[in-house]
């Protein structure tokens, strides 16, 4: 998103091949890369290998439905998310459940307001990327998410690729408390198969790294029955 040229990925989870293969050319034709998937689980994976720029999602789907969907990729990223609905009941779920949605349409619809609805998306997601600071610090701490570069009192601080993740997501969330499911999800991805250990592990090596006294840590905090939580 940070150059003109750069063109967006839409995800589009349907699994109603016809209205999959319509929505994959019309939006292909608008210059869009379109990446597909007609199921939950397949459509997460996608989602979390590729980070789409903004994820189509229909809510009727086999196995894992689009409600469930949604939640888990609100897990693991904030990337626009647009509903479709079958049914005016479903219209009520979708704004009553605040699944985190931030538009939906009602089937059927036009490929013309869908284009729209899409552009719209995808301009606010800019705006509001461009807001948002490129560098992460804290005291003498500094990361540097699109350079994958960190450092810590002016000294190159060298991290692992899921240790920089993992430092990038808590200092992007100051002060919010995470379980450990959840760092999961959100750093190592829906299809990790891994334990909560790995969590614990991942933040003891961190540790060693950012705090003066790993031992009694100031930076990335343990909330009892919770997880942890970075405090500065
Ligand atoms: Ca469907």
């Amino acid at each position: 998103m940070s150059t003109p040229e750069h063109t967006p990925t839409l995800l589009v989870v349907e699994d109603e091949a016809t209205l999959r293969e319509t929505l994959r050319y019309t939006l292909t034709r608008q210059g869009y890369r379109v990446l597909t998937a007609s199921d939950g689980p397949t459509a997460l994976e996608t989602a979390h290998t590729h980070k789409p720029d903004l994820v189509i999602l229909d809510l009727i789907l086999p196995g894992m439905d689009g409600f469930e969907v949604c939640r888990l990729l609100r897990r693991q990223s904030s990337v626009p998310i647009l509903i479709l609905t079958a049914r005016d009941e479903e219209v009520d779920r979708v704004l009553g459940l605040e699944l985190g949605a931030d538009d939906y349409v009602t089937k059927p619809f036009s490929m013309r307001e869908l284009v729209a609805r899409v552009k719209a998306l995808l301009r606010r997601a800019s705006m509001a990327q461009q807001e948002r600071p490129r560098i992460l610090q804290s005291a003498d701490l500094l990361l540097d998410p699109e350079g994958r570069k960190a450092t810590l009192g002016g000294q190159p601080l060298p991290l692992k690729p899921k240790e920089f993740d993992l430092l990038a997501y808590l200092m992007a969330h100051k002060g919010k408390a995470f379980s450990r499911e959840h760092l999961l999800t959100a750093v190592w991805g829906y299809n990790y198969t891994g334990e909560s250990r790995t969590v614990d592990v991942h933040i003891r090596w961190l540790r060693e790294k950012i705090e003066k006294d790993p031992a009694n840590p100031v930076r990335i905090i343990t909330v009892r029955g919770v997880g942890y939580r970075f405090e500065g």
